[in-house]
């Protein structure tokens, strides 16, 4: 059984205590604030991007940046707020000068994500880039390859969809793949999207449904 929302509510709350004083990775030298995640705990959809920019540093806050302001664009073409879901990252800190994450990062980062999503439980999990898809998916494909659909997960959905900095960088093909991506989650969280039209198991190695979610490991 899932423990009420309230419970889960709180441990996460405690969960974000905790990660706030963490020095697990090189990454806590630089970081002016562990940005946790941010949103409704019982959400029905989880934003997982890669890692925290200036900005979200700063303000201890996902996605508050010129990226963050692309993702409430395309929610909203979906009728959604960010109040309304949940958003976190693959590290909690910012690497120095943005760069990219390290796998040894990365590793260290993990229990938190996962532990994230245990207990907010959503109906779809969405990966934004690389990072958080390789992550989530344990593969080494890439998102251009990936996205474009809905895959079954740990007994929900994921939707792999480009980040939004791929978007702002330029390219309106991106934006408009992206909105396509994000009519995946609208179609899944409307009941329009059937487990098997979700997505092409036998493809790729997908954590299979886990009939106890006590015993979810989600990804590696
Ligand atoms: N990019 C990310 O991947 N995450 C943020 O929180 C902000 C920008
Ligand atoms: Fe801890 Fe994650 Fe920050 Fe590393 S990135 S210090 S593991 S919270």
């Amino acid at each position: 059984m899932t423990d009420s929302i309230e419970v889960r509510a709180a441990e996460l709350a405690t969960l974000a205590v905790e990660a706030s004083g963490c020095t697990k990775c090189r990454l806590a030298e630089g970081r002016l604030t562990v940005v946790f995640g941010a949103g409704d705990p019982d959400a029905d959809v989880v934003f997982v991007g890669e890692g925290p920019g200036q900005r979200e540093d700063e303000q201890g806050l996902p996605f508050v940046g010129p990226s963050g302001k692309l993702l409430e664009q395309l929610l909203g073409e979906i009728g959604l707020t960010r109040r309304e879901v949940y958003i976190a990252n693959v590290v909690k800190c910012r690497p120095p000068g943005n760069r990219d994450p390290r796998p040894d990062e990365i590793d260290a980062c993990k229990p938190y994500l996962r532990r994230q999503l245990q207990l907010i439980d959503p109906k779809v999990v969405v990966t934004l880039g690389n990072f958080s898809t390789k992550l989530l998916m344990r593969t080494e494909s890439g998102i251009t390859r990936l996205r474009g659909r809905a895959y079954e997960w740990w007994g929900r959905f994921l939707v792999p969809t480009f980040h939004p900095a791929a978007a702002l960088r330029g390219s309106q093909r991106v934006y408009e793949e992206m909105r396509y991506d994000f009519g995946l989650v609208q179609s899944v969280l409307q009941g329009r999207l059937q487990r098997d039209e979700a997505g092409p198991s036998d493809e790729i190695e997908i954590g299979p449904s886990a009939p106890d979610p006590e015993q979810l490991d989600l990804f590696g």
